[in-house]
């Protein structure tokens, strides 16, 4: 059998300005490394040869029916516009419908020089191909809106980071690959005819109930808004919510130094290039809303009436703090084993963050043991907890069966950052056994895996992870 992947490209057919053709650059010797049989089924990917898997998802030959583009877009890197970014490191192959009729791009990140390069070299080493294959697919399996990974390469060469490093690509795949920034560049530049063109095939795509640009925004909100309260419910924290890197679709993409928190503080950062903590854990919510805003600042460019557009387009912008906090609400609601709703839910909610927050208390273990009557144990002082469950205990007595709710929406299992980082340095040694163990494991997140308990422990004080740095 032959490697084949039904292509039905259509972001190739939209103007030449739009994105840059672009084959993916050759590389040397490129060898297959994971191969995700699951998705490659919703894809209607016929998996080939081994040798033919590793030559097409390494760039090295092109299937039948693809179209490489790099695509075009701009945004807010930390606050600050830059006109142009691009894909500098990654082109799209094309697109397929998949089993469950849903569009989705094949893109391959990591896979050489385009246009938009700027600086750099256009590859990807394999810590971050990697870190992105193993946290997106947990994130799929904990049920949250994301880009996946169909495939892993090396590419037996050598790229330069902090030292020399082994190269990689990642075949991932995305329900579209249109940022905010996308809109950004059109935007920025007065083109309105492309805005409008983009904007239109974004509802087609995305929202086809959508009416027009404010029903597009509208949209947008309300998937981002389901987006950051998920990551929020599981103690997320992407490291770069750039504009670029916000999805019209509302899944997470662009995996860069994020993590998932091991002991719970609201000012957590793990990323080495964010200093200011802009994108620290408690700030995403806020985040959300500003890049929401610059997408209602470019779509706002094409229409007739700006007035009455901007009123409107305000008006959805300044609804969003107060989705995320309702669906937050719901979501840790569910996590202390609620599902009736109580005046005092939230109170009681932020007083357990509080405690847990000063006694260091890990964030996934004392929700996971909410569940199971022992997590007074993840306290420094049980007693901040002791007082904590009395409240609670009284609250429960109101729910039909709290025990299920709470182990169905707090997981046992999230890729933990030491076992992240150990799983790299394991595969630079050439040994896969802890990338495809994490993989088996995190991929059923919410049953009790026993032969697995180890990775549910948080680091050890030499395990820690203090910063976690970009895939650049
Ligand atoms: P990201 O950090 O993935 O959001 O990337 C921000 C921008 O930098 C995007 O336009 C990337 O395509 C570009 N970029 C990141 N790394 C590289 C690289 N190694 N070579 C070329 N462009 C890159
Ligand atoms: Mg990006």
């Amino acid at each position: 059998m032959s490697l084949t992947i039904p292509f039905d490209n259509s972001y190739a057919r939209l103007p030449d300005t739009f994105f840059a053709r672009q084959a993916p650059v050759p590389v040397r010797a490129p060898h297959l490394v994971a191969f995700n049989e699951e998705l490659a089924q919703i894809l209607r990917v016929t998996p080939g040869e081994v040798e033919d898997m590793a030559q097409t998802f390494a760039g090295n030959t092109l299937p039948e029916g693809a179209e490489p583009i790099a695509q075009l877009y701009s945004g807010h890197q930390f606050g600050t516009y830059n006109p142009q970014l691009g894909d500098g490191r990654a082109v799209l192959l094309g697109e397929t419908v998949g089993t469950d009729g849903v569009r989705r791009d094949i893109q391959l990140k990591g896979s050489g020089q385009t246009p938009f390069s700027r600086r750099g070299d256009g590859r990807a080493w394999l810590g971050p191909v990697l870190r992105e294959y193993v946290v997106s697919e947990a994130m799929h399996a904990l049920g949250i809106p994301t880009t996946r990974a169909l495939a892993a390469v090396e590419t037996g060469e050598i790229v330069l980071r902090e030292g020399p490093m082994p190269g990689a690509v990642l075949t991932r795949v995305a329900q579209s690959h249109l940022r905010v920034g996308t809109f950004q560049v059109f935007a920025g530049r007065r083109q309105v005819d492309n805005l409008k063109k983009l904007t239109e095939y974004a509802i087609a795509r995305h929202y086809p109930q959508a009416d027009g640009p404010m029903g597009l925004l509208r949209a947008v909100r309300d998937a981002q808004a389901q987006l950051i309260s998920q990551w929020m419910s599981v103690g997320f924290i992407h490291g770069v919510m750039n504009t670029d890197n916000s999805s019209i679709a509302g899944e997470t993409i662009d995996y860069g130094p994020c993590a998932f928190m091991d002991s719970y503080h609201p000012n957590t950062v793990y990323s080495s290039i964010d200093r200011m903590g802009r994108y620290a854990y408690s700030n995403q919510p806020d985040i959300a809303v500003w890049n929401l805003a610059q997408l209602a600042t470019s779509l706002i460019q094409q229409v007739e009436d700006p007035e009455s557009a901007v009123e409107e387009a305000t008006e959805i912008v300044h609804a969003m703090p107060g989705l995320i906090q309702q669906h937050w609400l719901t979501r840790f609601r569910a996590k202390i084993g609620l599902t009736t709703e109580d005046e005092g839910d939230e109170a009681l909610i932020t007083d357990l963050l509080t405690r847990m927050a000063h006694n260091n208390a890990d964030f996934t273990n004392t929700f996971r043991a909410l569940g199971r009557d022992n997590a007074r144990d993840q306290f420094l002082t049980p007693q901040a907890f002791d007082e904590w469950a009395k409240g609670w205990t009284e609250r429960l007595t109101r729910e039909q069966n709290p025990q299920a709710v709470m182990n169905a929406a707090n997981p046992a299992f999230i890729p933990r950052n030491h076992r992240v980082e150990q799983m790299i340095q394991a595969a630079v040694q050439g040994d896969y056994e802890p990338f495809h163990r994490l993989n088996t494991v995190l991929a059923r997140p919410y049953e009790d895996q026993p032969e697995a308990a180890d990775l549910t422990h948080p680091p050890t004080e030499n395990e820690v992870v203090h910063a976690t740095f970009c895939g650049t």
